[in-house]
């Protein structure tokens, strides 16, 4: 790398910062941008200033947003009755994905992790009440990881909206479709266990 002119080192450190990205790519995709027209580069440099001056917290679901409501609060034929709360904007942009879910969402911004210091005030707990207490959400479903942590933070979560008149539910988890149960660890097998369900 240290044969390149220091502009384009620069630029290959700045890319190798970035997640997932190793000193192979991040010089593949400097020349990239140094062999392709000007005005491509300035784009990209455009728009990565612009996102970050633009994106703010959804004031209803804090998921990303340009707007005061992000494209998901915003519309109007989602089933207002429903909430998924789920950890990060990212695990909202999957279950979207998945299609199958047209209630609304919450965004917890982390876990209860106690170990590491981060207890109920340090994510929207509080937040999450006050949504519930505003009255048109009938079911919150708990959509936190199935780690250690997710599970406990769902656990907690379910303790305290014991309070209110809201169904609670839980995401299923199991065998993976597709999966092979030789393949499946036990903790997975064992809730696929205990999850089963009749067969219609
Ligand atoms: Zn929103």
């Amino acid at each position: 790398m240290l044969h390149h002119p220091k502009s384009i080192i620069n630029l290959i450190r700045n890319l190798g910062r970035l997640p997932g990205i190793g000193e192979k790519t991040a010089e593949r995709l400097a020349l990239h941008i140094l062999n392709n027209p000007s005005a491509q580069a300035q784009q990209l440099a455009l728009s990565i200033t612009h996102m970050k001056e633009s994106v703010r917290l959804c004031r209803k679901c804090f998921g990303y947003s340009d707007h005061e409501l992000c494209t998901i609060c915003g519309v109007v034929s989602r089933n207002t009755a429903l909430l998924c709360v789920v950890e990060q904007p990212a695990d909202m942009t999957s279950i979207e994905k998945s299609g199958g879910y047209n209630g609304l969402y919450f965004i917890l911004g982390g876990v209860l992790a106690p170990m590491d210091g981060v207890g109920p005030e340090h994510i929207r707990i509080g937040e999450l009440m006050k949504r519930v207490e505003r009255g048109e959400v009938k079911e919150v479903i708990l959509a936190t990881g199935t780690h250690v942590e997710g599970e406990s933070t769902s656990a907690y979560l379910a303790q305290v909206l014991r309070g209110y008149p809201v169904t609670v539910s839980r995401i299923a988890s199991g065998v993976p479709v597709g999966g092979d149960l030789k393949y499946v660890d036990q903790v997975t097998l064992k809730k696929a266990m205990e999850k089963r369900h009749a067969v219609e």
